[in-house]
């Protein structure tokens, strides 16, 4: 009976897309349909974002409080923790691989642009900064702020406190486990109107985009978007299947509602709920995600990557630069770096682009170039970014459950 309800919020959603790309298209061509669509449908969908946002710090917080209290001891987060951080890094650093090889492959097919008149004032994006950053001086400002790595790093703080406090923290323990259970069921009100929201926000991005601008930079999109598609069908379908005893046509198919959010909204934070949701119904662990999908959502950003990797290329290209190998190499470094830092907003990643531009010497304003076109970027990196963090829950989840077996097996 669940499976039947699970099944057409999916169905719905993937419905409200079509309707959302049709709608989109018709009004593309119109000038005064898309500044209908733009005026009286887009703020439907920035309502439905901003109602996830709202609810994304308490169960970013709280999840991550929650996981490491059901894992009972700081060792059996330890054991988690670094396995994840270990698939995120090598996945991201493959990501970046595949962005570089086929940038490099088609880069003959890159045309050359007027970089004359490029403007992009670029923000800030110091690697030390972004060190720096990660450490809250005031818990309540990265709160209000939604600085999503100060929250994990709060998470982290309280949830160790409470593990090390032991008995104890039990009514702390009990506190946070029946907020957990409000926030998640506030969570599951608001992923039922994700089929609005999708209309909404598709309708919009495909009718203000409209075909013409794309047309100057598909090449660069296309390169951008078949290294996502290899990154998605090759090494996760390849990581699931072996290392998650998952089928990659049951992980993709359980995974659509999430990605189709990603797509939409081009935010992994916002997309979170749905991701949870997805992982549940794939059989990851709900302790392993709830400590794995909030952090990845934050941190792992292997479309990102993927994105600094083509466009870096891209780049270069329009300014005539050929790039060495060591360039390349300080670019894979630079970019998973770049990639951590990025926050799981909209557009945030085009930001961190400048530090990986920087770390190789090229002009940070040859981001202008592609600032059209960044949201057609977005839309795939944030797709492949929470599929990556999905396959790491249901990877690790797999992993410790064979680990408890075996502990089991040996009493
Ligand atoms: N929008 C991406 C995300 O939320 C981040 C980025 O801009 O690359 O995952």
């Amino acid at each position: 009976m669940q499976e039947k309800k699970k099944l057409g919020l999916a169905a719905w959603i993937f419905i409200a897309m079509l309707v959302g790309i049709v709608v989109g298209v018709a009004a593309s061509g119109s000038e005064g349909a898309v500044t209908i669509i733009s005026t009286y449908i887009k703020p439907f969908g920035t309502i439905f974002v901003n109602l996830l946002k709202a609810v994304v710090v308490p169960v970013v917080l709280i999840s991550i409080i929650c996981g490491m209290i059901s894992m009972e001891d700081v060792k059996k987060v330890g054991s988690v923790g670094w396995k994840t951080i270990a698939y995120y890094l090598c996945t991201t650093a493959v990501a970046i691989v595949i962005g570089l090889v086929a940038a490099n492959l088609f880069k003959g097919f890159f045309p050359v642009l007027e970089t004359a008149d490029v403007t992009y004032e670029a923000k800030s994006a110091n690697f030390m900064d972004t060190i720096v950053n990660i450490f809250p001086s005031n818990m309540w400002s990265s709160f209000f702020n939604a600085n999503m790595l100060q929250v994990i790093v709060i998470a982290l703080a309280l949830g160790a406190g409470i593990l090390v406090t032991g008995e104890k923290a039990q009514p702390v323990v009990d506190f946070f486990n029946s907020l957990n259970d409000v926030v998640m069921n506030v969570m599951m009100g608001v992923i039922k109107l994700t089929p609005i929201g999708v209309f909404c926000l598709m309708a919009d991005t495909v009718a203000v985009n409209g075909p013409k601008i794309i047309s100057s930079l598909a090449i660069v999109l296309a390169v951008a978007y078949l290294a996502y598609l290899i990154h998605l069908l090759g090494v996760y379908s390849f990581t699931v299947k072996t290392m998650g005893n998952l089928s990659p046509g049951a992980f993709l198919k359980g995974m659509a509602p999430a990605m189709i959010m990603a797509f939409t909204s081009t935010s992994s934070v916002a997309t979170l709920p749905v991701t949870m949701d997805c992982s549940k119904n794939l059989g990851a662990d709900e302790e392993v995600s709830s400590f794995v999908l909030p952090l990845g959502a934050t941190i792992n950003m292997d479309g990102t990557a993927i994105y600094m990797g083509v466009t870096s290329i891209f780049i270069a290209c329009c300014y005539g630069v050929d790039l060495t190998l060591a360039q390349m190499a300080t670019i894979i470094i630079t970019a998973t770096l770049a990639s951590i830092g990025t926050a799981g907003v909209s557009g945030a990643g085009m930001i961190m682009l400048a530090m990986v531009l920087e770390s190789v010497g090229l002009p940070v304003a040859g981001i202008g170039l592609i600032v059209g076109v960044d949201k057609i970027f977005d839309m795939g990196r944030t797709t492949l970014n929470i599929v990556g963090d999905a396959s790491c829950a249901i990877i690790v989840s797999n992993w410790e459950k064979k680990a408890a077996a075996k502990k089991a097996a040996a009493k």
